[in-house]
């Protein structure tokens, strides 16, 4: 959305709600909630947008002190940002004609004043919702997506919550753990690296990994990161980086860049296969 890129860094100086429904919950039955109306407000103001992103048919904005706004414009909800100067409004969603002339307008029922400007939450029929949820656990209690893992080295990867983020999940192994959800910051060298290790096929259902695989895999996970920080001489902070250049640790790549060539374990050639839109290297022969 064009407007995202306006509003981020942007202070919230006051945020009015005119049609409290569409704070209070989803779907057509909704109750008006004049506690959900006095969290939005309270919550919201004072801080800043400082991202904007899309999952599913969800907007997702995100807020100092990990504050989130989630909005669905079902039908006919639009965003509307409106400068300071009166340049031309910046409008995304559905298009309502009077918001071309006229801001705010009888369908703008969210209203937020910005340090530069105004963002409009306008809705035609009002099916559309804009939540608010003062923490991620919050958010991710009442939403089914889960916004991101939790970071490889740190105490809250263990092999049980690898192990159980993994048995319902649809989805091949290795695009699960570059997608971000499960365990952030995994290229796709370390996830090929890891999974030659735990010898696993990086084609594989997530959900039929075992708990021992699931736990061996896990290590292999640590093990790598750490490696490639020891020889990277980097910092934990900036093990991605590595990711990306050619390091120390890149000489000690076992499958990463070697397609066709033996393994080192068993002689046969390497194959490379695609895994969630990447190149894959693995051991046929070794991983199953
Ligand atoms: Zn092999």
């Amino acid at each position: 959305m064009g407007l995202t890129k306006n509003i981020l860094n942007q202070k919230i100086l006051s945020v009015e709600i005119r049609k409290p429904k569409l704070v209070s919950g989803k779907g057509t039955l909704r109750k008006i909630s004049t506690k959900k109306k006095t969290e939005f407000i309270n919550g919201m103001v004072g801080e800043k947008f400082i991202g904007v992103e899309r999952r599913a048919k969800n907007l997702i904005f995100k807020l100092t002190h990990g504050k989130i706004l989630i909005a669905h414009l079902k039908m006919s909800g639009q965003f509307v940002y409106q400068k300071k100067n009166g340049q031309n409004a910046i409008i995304g969603g559905h298009p309502i004609e009077l918001s071309e002339t006229e801001l705010p307008n009888k369908h703008s029922h969210i209203i937020f004043k910005l340090s530069k400007g105004v963002l409009y939450y306008n809705d035609t029929r009002m099916f559309g919702y804009v939540l608010y949820y003062p923490s991620l656990k919050t958010f991710e209690a009442e939403n089914h997506f889960i916004m991101y893992g939790v970071e490889p080295l740190s105490r809250e990867f263990t092999p049980n919550y690898f192990f159980e983020s993994l048995k319902n999940k649809k989805g091949k192994i290795k695009a699960l753990l570059m997608d971000q959800k499960i365990v952030t910051g995994l290229g796709n060298i370390y996830a090929d690296e890891s999974l030659f290790e735990a010898k696993i096929r990086p084609d594989r259902q997530a959900m039929s990994i075992s708990s021992k695989e699931a736990e061996k895999l896990h290590k292999a996970i640590i093990r790598i990161l750490k490696r490639a920080i020891q020889v990277g001489g980097s910092s934990v902070a900036t093990y991605r980086l590595l990711d990306n250049t050619r390091g120390n640790y890149a000489r000690e790549h076992k499958v990463y860049g070697r397609d066709g060539k033996k393994c080192i374990v068993c002689g046969k050639p390497l194959k490379k296969i695609i895994v969630g839109g990447r190149t894959t290297i693995f051991c046929e022969n070794c991983q199953s």
